[in-house]
């Protein structure tokens, strides 16, 4: 069946996407939509029973579900229309979605199409733990899904693997649920969060262990051990009952992937120019799809942005795609960047506030350099560590080639 059409519609109710929608609806957008495969919109926030949550967005303190619930009713207050449980399967030029829910299968079309699909981490499997394969391994998401929203506790003396934020969320879901991490594991020399984090794990019981590595996983039907490496000493045994996988995160792109979009290789998600504007215009991308990962915060933030730029687009006030410079990167250093494409045309002030995100392999230090064949237009020294966000800002529109390619290099210091 076909449905009547959108102004916009957007795919995922996470941050990202809700503040998409509810920003688009105050500077008076009609007909939004936020389709959403979960039963509550919210996203990841939902399953993060913890604070801090909210901060820039209602100035106050909130745990994942009190947060997610409050921007999915800022967003219907708004006059949003959110279709929940419904999965898009697919998407095709001219703004067609199609719905798979319940009721079955149905078609709908927008003018401008969002994709707000966020990220995950990587499982066990593309990992290539070693071991046997026992019950109890499971992701930080995994974990968060299985404690906050179904109240169960799948183990009680886990291990988690990474020391980025998400692995200090999953020690704290832990404790929530009077689970006690034996150990957290970074293969770094150090953790990859805020070096005052560190404090944390043995504040709680945990013995934090970097420069170490999960060789194997043990068990039976349950876990019942890891083999870890520290340094270049004998790999050693530790007792636990699970193993939590934290950070490795990737782009949500399975919608992505097969469509006639252009894709980053790099990251999977797709490509998009300083507006979020995807190879397709009718199409835009937001939130951690794009840079897997960053905050909730801060994909609000982003999503605020970019209905501002979808309100001009769709009052043909955008910039047109047509004259743009493509930003090419060979570093090995360099994980991913975004946006990949530079608009060289409209207006400067629009560009000017525009910067590259960054992220590297692992921690580094050096040069970030973006250059029009020998010309360097933008650099800054960076301290980096992996998932790490590293900004750089973008030239002024004058000061760039009108079109052609420039390059976004790295020299280590
Ligand atoms: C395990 C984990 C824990 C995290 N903990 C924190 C934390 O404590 N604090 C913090 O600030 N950040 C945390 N993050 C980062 C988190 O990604 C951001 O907070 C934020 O949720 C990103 O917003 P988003 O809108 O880009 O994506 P998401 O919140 O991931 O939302 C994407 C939405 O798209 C939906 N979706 C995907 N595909 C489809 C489809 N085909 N059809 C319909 N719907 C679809 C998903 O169901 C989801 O609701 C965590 C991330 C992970 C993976």
């Amino acid at each position: 069946m076909s449905a009547p059409g959108y102004q916009v519609a957007i795919v995922g109710a996470g941050p990202s996407g809700l503040a998409v929608a509810t920003e688009l609806r105050r500077l008076g957008v009609e007909r939004v939509v936020v389709i959403e495969r979960e039963s509550a919109a919210g996203g990841i926030p939902r399953h993060c029973g913890h604070s801090p949550f909210g901060m820039r967005e209602f100035h106050r303190l909130l745990r994942g579900p009190g947060y997610a619930r409050r921007l999915a009713k800022q967003a219907v207050d708004f006059g949003v229309e959110l279709k929940l449980s419904t999965t898009v399967i697919g998407i095709g030029p001219q703004g067609r979605l199609v719905l798979s829910s319940d009721l079955g299968r149905e078609e709908i079309s927008a003018q401008r199409v969002v994709i707000c699909t966020g990220n995950r981490e990587l499982p066990r499997a593309a990992r290539l733990v070693s071991g046997s394969r026992p019950l109890g391994v499971m992701t930080t998401g995994a974990l968060q899904v299985m404690t906050y929203q179904k109240r169960r506790i799948p183990f009680r003396r886990p291990v988690i693997v990474g020391s980025e934020l998400v692995a200090f969320s999953a020690l704290l879901t832990c404790r929530h649920f009077g689970i006690r991490p034996v150990a957290m594991l970074e293969r770094e020399a150090r953790i990859t969060a805020w070096r005052a984090a560190a404090l944390l794990p043995p504040l709680l019981g945990t013995q934090l262990l970097t420069d170490t590595r999960l060789e194997a996983i043990l068990g039976g039907e349950r876990v019942s051990g890891v083999e870890i490496r520290q340094g270049g000493s004998r790999s050693r045994h530790i007792d636990c009952d699970g193993v939590v996988f934290s950070g490795s995160f990737v782009a949500e792109s399975s919608l992505v992937r097969p469509s006639h979009l252009q894709l980053v290789a790099a990251s999977n998600g797709p490509v998009v120019d300083q507006y979020n504007r995807c190879s397709d215009p009718d199409y835009f991308a937001c939130g951690n799809l794009l840079h897997p990962v960053d905050t909730a915060g801060w994909c609000w933030a982003e999503g605020r942005r970019l209905a501002r730029h979808i309100k001009a687009s769709l009052g043909d006030e955008l910039a047109a795609p047509d004259r743009a410079v493509e930003i090419s990167c060979n570093s090995p250093a360099i994980r991913y960047f975004t946006p990949q494409r530079i608009v060289t045309t409209g207006d400067p002030r629009q560009a000017r506030a525009s910067c590259l995100q960054i992220r590297f392999v692992d921690n580094r230090r050096g040069r970030l350099l973006l250059r029009s064949g020998e010309r360097i237009l933008a650099q800054r020294q960076v301290n980096a560590h992996r998932e790490q966000r590293i900004l750089m800002r973008l030239p002024n529109l004058a000061g760039l080639p009108a079109s052609g390619s420039l390059t976004l290099d790295f020299e280590p210091a």
